[in-house]
């Protein structure tokens, strides 16, 4: 069997992005990946949710409908609301990122500034800055729409200072431009115009670089020796299968590359950190009526605004359009899963017929609408976590919002209904909801003292010679705003020191 350099599980933002990069300077590269990636299969269903497929087939827990549209299919169970639950993230090629908004944003020097980050904001611009480039970042895709620039001026009257979204989409393509308004958040770019990591990184790392991928292939366990990972145990096409290599990269995400190493008898544990520190953003949605205007839902983002990212010392977060509101059969979906256990099958069966209802309901609602999102750093705390029942191996998600989190959710929200002033505004509370695990981080943190995290500044284990971690577990705070700029720029700082010592 070969022997790679590198292999790297999950290709996501991190995952991606840091094999590219060893891939293009010569390094032989192994990706391994759970879900489907565009490159090997034609299985993918792209622009479609999960539930639209699954209303159409009237099984609210398909399997196939989560796995061939780009999404999670893993039952987790949140302690704090004592139900199970599949997180609304992505699996397959891109991970998140082939789900995501693409607004890509920076976090704020301040950011940077505490006891808890080893590399300050100046460490990772210049990487910023070849993120940007790789993902073609850039603001003016489209000109503004008239809704937003009435909420423009508005919020200028009030004294905020809105500005362009930095977008990652290509625009080359003018057909395209008029068919991808939507931005297609929480579904795989039909028309490829997204810039996610499968596009950008995953696959120019194949087709130019000569590395390789194996997708549909589920890391179960690292099998080390002494401090050295030797290989990994995988299930690909019901066959159980170990792949060897020099160096491992763990990229599986903020929720399984902690439950990896914890069901890989407790590895890189030393600081017992391992899970600890889950943090999630705490995001509110605003529906922003804008009289007279003829919005409709599909609305792209286009602007955001900073002004309460920090009052006094005090961290908010962003704000920003949200875009497009998902399906009713999204939002009915949810609906399901909050009743009680014993409502759900005949509930289920009942759904598709309330859904045409329920789905004029919500035009009218959204109708002459702008939505926009309040993101919220959530601090870090101990309580918050996720760890593995070692005899299910089931993976448990510990999240409670602090007090002092709660309070700032409330007045988070009183600035921003404020700032949107006179326009009548409705909140869509989310904040408190444990699901809201898009922009998942913080559960394998890095700093430098090895009793209080289990990475160290370029991101290697403190513990594991041969073993990095790049996803978004690495971050000791979660910022107020967006995380994959920030995931990316540092996979390609992590790619550099690596450069430097192999
Ligand atoms: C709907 C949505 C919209 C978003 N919008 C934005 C946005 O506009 N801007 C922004 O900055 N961020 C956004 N985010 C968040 C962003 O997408 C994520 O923060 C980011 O992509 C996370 O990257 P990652 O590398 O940490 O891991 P992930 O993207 O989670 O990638 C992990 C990969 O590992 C794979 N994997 C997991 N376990 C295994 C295993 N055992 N074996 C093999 N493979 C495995 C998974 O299938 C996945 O592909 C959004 C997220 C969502 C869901």
């Amino acid at each position: 069997m070969k022997k790679y350099d590198f292999i790297i599980i999950g290709t996501g933002m991190g995952g991606a992005t840091l094999g590219y990069k060893l891939a293009k300077a010569g390094v032989k590269v192994l990706f391994l990946e759970k879900g489907i990636s565009h490159i090997k299969s034609q299985k993918q269903i792209r622009g479609e949710f999960a539930e639209t497929l699954m209303f159409q087939k009237k099984s609210m827990n398909d399997y196939s409908s989560l796995h061939n549209t780009g999404r999670c299919t893993d039952l987790i169970y949140s302690n704090s609301d004592k139900k199970n639950f599949i997180p609304f993230i992505g699996k397959g090629g891109g991970g998140s990122s082939s789900l995501y908004g693409a607004v890509l944003e920076q976090f704020k020097p301040e950011d940077f500034n505490n006891e808890l980050w080893p590399i300050s904001y100046s460490d990772l611009e210049p990487y910023y800055q070849q993120a940007e480039s790789m993902f073609e970042v850039s603001r003016n895709n489209l000109s503004l729409s008239p809704e937003n620039i009435k909420a423009w001026d508005v919020l200028s009257n009030n004294g905020i200072h809105p500005y362009e979204l930095p977008m990652a989409l290509s625009r080359a393509n003018s057909h395209l431009n008029h068919q991808c308004k939507d931005n297609c958040q929480s579904v795989l770019c039909n028309h490829y115009q997204k810039n996610d990591a499968e596009k950008i990184a995953l696959a120019p790392a194949i087709v130019n670089h000569q590395a390789d991928l194996i997708d549909e292939c589920e890391v179960l366990e690292l099998n080390w020796k002494n401090n050295k990972i030797i290989s990994v145990k995988c299930i690909v096409k019901n066959q159980v299968t170990n792949y060897f290599a020099d160096n491992f990269i763990l990229a599986a995400g903020a929720i399984f590359s902690p439950a990896l190493l914890l069901k890989s008898k407790n590895l890189a544990n030393s600081s017992g950190l391992v899970g600890k520190y889950l943090m999630r953003h705490m995001v509110d949605l605003y529906s922003v009526f804008i009289k007279g205007s003829n919005v409709s839902i599909n609305t792209q983002k286009q602007i955001g605004f900073n002004d309460f990212y920090n009052i006094n010392g005090e961290k908010f977060g962003n704000v920003q359009s949200f875009g497009s509101l998902p399906p009713s059969e999204v939002i009915l979906n949810e609906l399901i899963h909050k009743l009680p256990n014993f409502l759900h099958k005949p509930t289920e069966k009942i759904a598709p017929f309330l859904n045409p209802f329920l789905g004029s309901i919500f035009k009218r609602e959204f109708k002459d609408k702008l939505i926009f999102a309040s993101i919220m750093e959530d601090e870090p705390s101990i309580e918050n976590n996720i760890s593995v029942d070692q005899k299910s191996k089931k993976i448990i998600m510990n999240y409670k919002p602090s007090e002092k989190d709660t309070e700032k959710v409330k007045n988070f929200r009183q600035m921003v209904i404020k700032a949107f002033a006179p326009l009548k505004v409705k909140l869509i509370e989310s904040a408190f909801d444990n699901k809201r695990l898009a922009h998942v981080c913080g559960t394998l943190r890095f700093g430098n003292n090895p009793n209080k995290s289990v990475l160290n500044k370029n991101n290697r284990s403190h513990d594991i010679e041969n073993l990095y971690v790049v996803d978004s577990s690495f971050f000791p705070t979660s910022g107020g705003i967006n995380p994959s700029l920030t995931i990316a720029a540092n996979s390609l700082r992590v790619a550099d020191k690596i450069l430097e010592i192999i």
